[in-house]
């Protein structure tokens, strides 16, 4: 479904990702690990087409992301470490704004969604609430609701709870937990080994840009 190869990523000179290949099947869950500084969001960027390598190709569904059209933006979600939420909308507006405005979607059902998705992620009864209003778990929740309500095919999380502190991460991390068990294709770079068990069924290990090691999230449980 996405397949990146030969990825070369530099910064004023210094090479931060070396020929790094990736193929990612739909449905699959694939976490990210490895140190600080090793490449793991640059590469994420340069997957999801956030960011564009300097050589090597991405291409999702056999069509390179940079080409025209390639990418339906619409099939992605991203969650950041910072939540980016509507500070003048509340939690509710925030997930409906984008399937009205980009989808085109009639408000009213938009909202029933947006209360679907609420209930998901156990904030039912914080859907007038401004994100001021919410803790960072919360809002990390929020911004979670927002991303499913397109209907994403394909998922990025780049360290979804280092901002958070430990109880607002296990919050989180449950529910991201939850959700993947669909059908969704998800990538997450994280740096929670218990996370990447639970959620992942492969992960791959980077350093120093590249990747060291590939294989099923299985094969951590029995390492550790
Ligand atoms: P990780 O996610 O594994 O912590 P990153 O991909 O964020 O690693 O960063 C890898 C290296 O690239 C780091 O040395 C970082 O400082 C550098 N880097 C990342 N993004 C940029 C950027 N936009 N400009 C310059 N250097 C960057
Ligand atoms: P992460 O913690 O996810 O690895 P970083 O904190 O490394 O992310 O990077 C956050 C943002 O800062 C990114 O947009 C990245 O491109 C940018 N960045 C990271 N390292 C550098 C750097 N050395 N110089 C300039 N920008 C950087």
């Amino acid at each position: 479904m996405l397949r990146a190869e030969h990825i070369e990523k530099s910064y004023n000179g210094t090479q931060v990702l070396k020929d790094v290949s990736l193929n990612i099947k739909q449905g699959e869950k694939v976490v990210i690990i490895g140190p600080s500084g090793s490449g793991k969001s640059t590469l994420l960027r340069s997957i999801s087409g956030l960011e564009k390598a300097d050589a090597g190709s991405v291409s999702y569904k056999g069509v390179p992301i940079r080409e025209k059209g390639a990418y339906d933006r619409t099939e992605i979600g991203m969650i950041f470490q910072s939540f980016d939420l509507f500070e003048h909308l509340t939690a509710l507006e925030n997930i409906m704004l984008a399937p009205v405005l980009v989808h085109k979607e009639n408000k009213e059902r938009a909202k029933e969604k947006a209360m679907e998705l609420l209930e998901i992620v156990h904030l039912s009864e914080r859907a007038d609430y401004y994100p001021q209003e919410l803790s960072g778990g919360q809002q990390q929740r929020i911004a979670i609701a927002r991303a499913l309500a397109m209907n994403p095919k394909l998922m990025f999380f780049d360290e979804p709870t280092s901002a958070l502190d430990p109880e607002m991460t296990v919050e989180v991390l449950d529910i991201v937990v939850e959700l993947v068990k669909g059908g969704m294709t998800v990538v997450i770079v994280t740096h929670e080994m218990e996370f990447a068990r639970r959620v992942g069924d492969r992960v791959v290990f980077m350093d120093q840009g590249t990747i060291i090691s590939d294989m099923p999230a299985e094969r951590l449980t029995m390492s550790a």
